[in-house]
């Protein structure tokens, strides 16, 4: 059994990221001469391998751009962006995606649902073993045969991890994983989430638009300013794991987190609280 105070159980799979000097200036929609957005402005960035790192900002401000690219989704206009030494120009299932929806393929069971990497990628066949891994990782063996339209939302979002996570990806990058789930299955969801990197060690970049779940569950919180995305700050959560979330020391941090957050002048879910 993992738990969630002990170090990372391996780091083998994961894998260091650089963002340097990027920016990045869309094509005009209309394919004029206009330009499109600036939507990230020299962003420079270094994550450790193994590492958990959310990023807060408002709307706009280019955190999906910044995981596109990261992805290989996108290219940067300037800068570079590379995992370990290796330039991204492409995207790879070393770096795995998830996102707020979880996409499942509504016709697939829960277990094809997982396979779908494995058998594009020709290697079904000698993996098959740790799909029921992976199942049991994410706690839905029960319903391996079961289609996504009988899951509830946290569960299809297990789905999606587990999916994501069964490449073995060096790093994931997760878009708003959560932001579609109520409250309490949210939180199960970040116990959920820092479970399984626990386990894998997997570096993990986590884009959010709540402040408290961003201290719950990073090692650094990037704080990005209004468009054009440039990072404000980057704050180091020293809190010891498990997080109490009623904690001083939680508080003041989400405190701190606000007020920087005003000061660039930006409306955040936290700020309603
Ligand atoms: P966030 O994830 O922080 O909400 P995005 O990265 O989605 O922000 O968007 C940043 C800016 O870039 C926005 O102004 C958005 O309209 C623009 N943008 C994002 N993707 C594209 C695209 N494919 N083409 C043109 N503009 C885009």
């Amino acid at each position: 059994m993992v738990t969630l105070g002990s170090a990372p159980a391996e780091l083998d799979e994961a894998a260091s990221l650089r963002v340097w000097h990027v920016t990045k200036q869309f094509d005009s929609p209309d394919g004029g001469t206009t330009p499109g957005a600036l939507a990230l402005d020299d962003v420079s960035l270094s994550i450790a391998a193994g590492e958990l790192v959310s990023i807060v900002g408002p709307s706009g401000c280019g955190k999906s751009t910044l995981l596109r690219m990261i992805a290989g989704l996108h290219r940067p206009t300037t800068g570079e962006v590379a995992i370990g030494a290796t330039p991204i120009t492409a995207p790879s299932a070393e770096r795995g995606l998830v996102f707020q929806d979880p996409n499942l393929f509504p016709w697939l069971t829960v277990r094809r649902n997982i396979e779908v990497g494995l058998v594009a990628r020709g290697v079904l066949r000698e993996k098959r073993a740790e799909v029921d891994e992976f199942m049991r990782l994410v706690g839905l063996e029960a319903f391996a045969n079961s289609f996504p339209h009988h899951l509830s939302g946290g569960m299809a979002q297990r789905v999606s991890l587990a999916r994501a996570l069964i490449n073995h990806p060096k790093v994931l990058l997760l878009d708003e994983p959560l932001g579609a789930l109520d409250a309490f299955t949210r939180m199960r969801m970040q116990d959920e989430v820092l479970r399984l990197w626990r386990a894998h060690g997997t570096t993990m970049l986590f884009v959010t638009h709540d402040i408290d779940e961003a201290i719950y569950m990073s090692n650094r919180i990037v704080i990005m300013t209004q468009r054009p995305g440039k990072i404000e700050e980057i704050i180091e959560v020293k809190l010891e794991r498990p997080r109490d979330r009623g904690s001083q020391a939680f508080l003041n941090l989400r405190g701190e987190i606000l007020e920087t957050m005003h000061f660039a002048g930006q409306e955040m879910a936290g700020n309603k609280n």
